[in-house]
């Protein structure tokens, strides 16, 4: 399937689109798990933050190996400030990207305290004045941390939403509020998580199954490129 980079989208899905997408979703899709934590079963919103901030760009198992020795080194906003930006970068070296995020981790606590007490916000736009929380961040700590329902846009969810026609968008940002605005409400709880696993198992990055796709005769993609 090629990629649509350099040919105007074709038209977003009607409403009666989307809600067949998501029903169709819903029942072909495993949603949110009883026992699902978020980012690496963090006990508390102050955790679930860094370990976000600890996972851009970096594959699950190295984030879970700097968020171990993160926490072993301090455990709150006050302790984490204690330490030199450098004994953070050596401790979260398995992440990548160590050095960016060791000074934002220095940052983030530093204006946790100042401006929120050392509290984590409860808001987006709040939790996006700190320091190293984009949006992606934010709805996942709303969601994981505050159980406050937001479909988060990963790489997964972004490309699904652009193949097929979900909400088009030049970045995850603008594509996160289109689809917080196309989601029909009773498939916001569980939007995040059916559209990654779709992601990650039929819509693939590389050779996506559209033969096989239960949402091919919707998709924008599949058929401005295969029915024509
Ligand atoms: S038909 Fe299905 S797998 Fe193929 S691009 Fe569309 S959504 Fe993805």
């Amino acid at each position: 399937m090629a990629n649509q980079k350099d040919t105007p989208n074709p038209p977003s899905l009607s409403p009666r689109e989307i809600e067949r997408f998501y029903t169709i979703l819903s029942q072909t899709m495993p949603g949110r798990s009883q026992a699902a934590k978020g980012p690496k079963g963090q006990p508390n919103p102050f955790r679930t933050c860094l370990s976000c901030i600890l996972s851009a760009q970096s594959l699950d198992r190295n984030t879970a190996l700097a968020t171990k020795a993160l926490f072993k080194l301090a455990r709150t906003p006050r302790t984490m400030l204690q330490l030199d930006v450098a004994e953070i970068a050596t401790a979260i070296k398995p992440c990548g990207l160590y050095n960016v995020k060791a000074k934002n981790i220095h940052k983030f606590c530093a204006v946790l305290i100042d401006e929120f007490n050392g509290v984590v916000p409860q808001s987006r736009d709040q939790l996006m004045r700190l320091p190293g929380i984009g949006r992606k961040c934010a709805d996942i700590v709303l969601q994981f941390a505050f159980g406050i329902d937001t479909i988060a846009v990963d790489t997964h969810v972004f490309r699904v939403c652009n193949r097929t026609g979900l909400a088009y968008g030049k970045t995850a940002d603008r594509t996160a509020d289109l689809l917080q605005q196309r989601t029909p409400s009773w498939a916001v709880p569980q939007a995040h998580f059916w559209l990654i696993q779709f992601g990650k198992t039929v819509c693939l990055s590389r050779s996506p199954r559209c033969p096989v796709c239960a949402v091919n005769g919707i998709c924008q993609t599949y058929k401005q490129q295969v029915l024509g």
